[in-house]
Formats: C-alpha cells, structure tokens, sequence
C-alpha cells in the first residue's frame, strides 16, 4: 500500500552549500527546504554557534521561557515486530508484561504524587495482549490526574485514534524511525511494523480523528541523519499545511544501547546531534522539540536554552518494577525536582501542566 504523502528523497548533494548559503538561511523566518539543507550542510557545522544564536532567539520569541516537563510510562511491553535496533523486539528474551489497571492507578499515583500532570503511555506491539481496549481503559483511568496524555503505541485507525481521544489523549508520539523506504525495510524485517506506509500515514489518520498535538520524529542512527532530519521536517510541515489547529512537534531519539546488542550503523556524533536540533528549531520556528533521557544531562541541559521546549524526566523504561524489562538505557536519570532546578539555574520556568487541553480541543481541518 503507498501513502498519502511521500517524503522527498534528498540526494548527499543537496547538502553542499557555501558559508554565504547557511548565513542566508539563518535569516530566513521560513527557510525553504534547500535552505534547511544548508542548516544541515557541513558548511553549517562549522557555524554552530551562529545557529545556536540564531535558534535561541526563536525559542524566546515563540516560547518564552517554558519548558515542559512530562514522564514515560511503560505499560507492557510485549511485542510481535523485530525491530533490529529495539530491546523490546520479539527475537529478544527479556521478562515480558503488562500492568494490570490497578498497577497502572498506582504508577500513575507514583507520578502524580512528583508534581508531573503530562504523561506518556507506551506499549509494544501486541494487539492481542495489550490493545486498543486495554490502551483506552489506561488512558481512562489516568486523564482525570492527566490533563497532558499522550500515547505512544502502534499506529491505530482513524477510529481509534478518535476513541483514545473521546477517552481523554490530548497527544501522539509516532516516530518514523526512517524515512528512507530500504532501510526501514532492512531495519523492521517482521511484524506489522514493517508496513512503512500504515506508519508514514499515522500522524494524518490521529488529526483526522482530532488528536490535537502530534509529535513526530526520526531515531537518528539508522540512516544517513541529514537526510531523515530533512524528511521530517517536509513531514511536519505537510501537517501543518493540511492540519493547521494540529500542534506539531517534532523529536530526535538517538540510538542507545539496549537489551539486543546493536550498533548504529550511522552514528551520529554530539556536534551533528546539535546541528541537527539547532535546524530543526530554525526549519520550524514554533514547533516544540522534545529531547529524551537518552541524551546525556550535560547535553539537555545545553540544548534546553537554545531549542528544546519538552524534556522527560524522572524515567523509567521498565514495566512497573520488573528488574531486565527496559527497552533501552537511559543517559539521564535525574529526577523530576532534579531537572526543575536544572531549569530554574538557567532562568527556564518548568511547566508540568500543559494548559492547552483545558482551554478547548483543536478544530482539525482536513484538505
Ligand atoms: S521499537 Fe517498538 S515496535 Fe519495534 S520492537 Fe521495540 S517496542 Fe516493538
């Protein structure tokens, strides 16, 4: 099945530019996009700390000071695909569960009780385990304490996208992993994941049912980076475009090490990882960018001023307290007060409310 959209493909060559063409795009309100590949260019590498000028001041114009506070929380994790990268995937022995309701009232009282009010939900992969019932009934039993709930899960269908949102999600995280069609297929070999298409079209189905934030995102490490940080930014853009009451958000989870033992085979090295969060605030000036606890706390902390509007914390990617069960090792273990007074020494004022809920649902608009 091909989809709705299809990213561009971009050629190394795209990302040839002059030091006069970054200068250009760093001025730019609205870069086209061989403007943001100039961001994403070599030649921009060397220009790191125009960029973070550049991208500091667009964060204070559109963001202010906020920063957005919110936790993971795994629910089960068993999983049918083979992602190759994925200490979740179903090749890998690792003990295997899901919370019942009642452990998952009391995590959500474990969270709650650190101040938190925006939460993640999480599966695997399993329908028959751990599906769109099972999802709903979670996210009942957590909006009430929850005004912030997002999920992120499997791509669903347009019905159930809008039962989750009738039942109290306020957002999605649904990353692409790849926008490059080969190594997505290389990369998730089994399972219902390796439908590239069903995936791609997600975020489009969720704003047709009303989901009012969706935030996508590519995990850098599979594929070349500047060519999967550009697709995501023509895919938010496409949304944005055909969504406009949508919040879109974008992400960039990098490869950590995990429970099944692989090797990124495109490491991204910090300086890139900068450059490629500097562009994406300069590419979409009022997007939020959430950066994970995969990175390390010197490097959150950092982008936090320039950029990143949204941070975890206080994580775990375990199910409940089961010891082994985590799908990737985090960098940042720091608590929710830890990270709040990170933010407070850098003059950053930690949200953990996301107001936008209570003030009115967004109105999508389909083209
Ligand atoms: S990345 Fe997600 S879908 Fe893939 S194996 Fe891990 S949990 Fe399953």
């Amino acid at each position: 099945m091909s989809s709705l959209w299809q990213p561009p493909q971009f050629p190394d060559a795209a990302f040839t530019a002059s030091a006069a063409a970054v200068s250009r795009a760093l001025g730019q309100a609205w870069p086209r996009l061989d403007a943001v590949a100039a961001l994403l260019s070599p030649a921009a590498e060397a220009m790191l700390e125009d960029m973070a000028a550049a991208a500091a001041e667009r964060t204070l114009r559109h963001f202010g000071r906020a920063r957005l506070l919110f936790t993971p929380l795994y629910v089960a994790n068993y999983c049918e695909n083979r992602c190759r990268y994925c200490g979740y995937a179903a090749h890998v022995t690792m003990p295997r569960r899901k919370l019942s309701l009642e452990e998952v009232a009391a995590q959500g009282e474990r969270i709650a009780a650190t101040g938190l009010r925006h939460l993640l939900l999480l599966t695997g992969e399993a329908p028959r385990r751990a599906g769109v019932d099972y999802i709903v009934d979670c996210v009942r039993l957590l909006a009430p304490r929850f005004p912030g709930l997002a999920l992120e899960v499997f791509p669903l269908a347009t019905a159930h996208y809008g039962a989750a949102v009738e039942a109290g999600v306020t957002g999605l995280t649904l990353y692409q992993e790849t926008y490059d069609p080969e190594v997505y297929r290389a990369m998730h070999p089994a399972g219902p994941k390796a439908d590239y298409a069903w995936r791609l079209d997600a975020p489009s189905r969720a704003a047709h049912a009303g989901m009012p934030s969706i935030t996508l995102g590519a995990l850098l490490g599979l594929a070349p980076w500047r060519q999967d940080v550009l697709a995501l930014v023509a895919h938010a853009r496409y949304l944005l475009e055909r969504f406009p009451g949508v919040e879109i958000g974008v992400s960039l989870p990098r490869l950590r090490p995990h429970a099944g033992g692989f090797a990124a085979p495109h490491p991204v090295a910090d300086r890139q990882f900068v450059q490629a969060i500097l562009a994406l605030r300069l590419a979409l000036p009022c997007a939020g960018i959430t950066l994970s606890t995969r990175e390390a706390p010197r490097l959150r902390d950092g982008l936090v001023g320039l950029a990143v509007t949204k941070l975890s914390a206080g994580v775990r990617t375990s199910v409940g307290e089961v010891e082994g069960s985590e799908q990737f090792v985090i960098n940042d273990t720091r608590s929710v007060a830890e990270v709040a007074a990170m933010l407070h020494s850098q003059g950053l004022q930690p949200v953990f409310k996301d107001w936008q809920p209570l003030v009115g649902k967004a109105v999508p608009r389909a083209a």
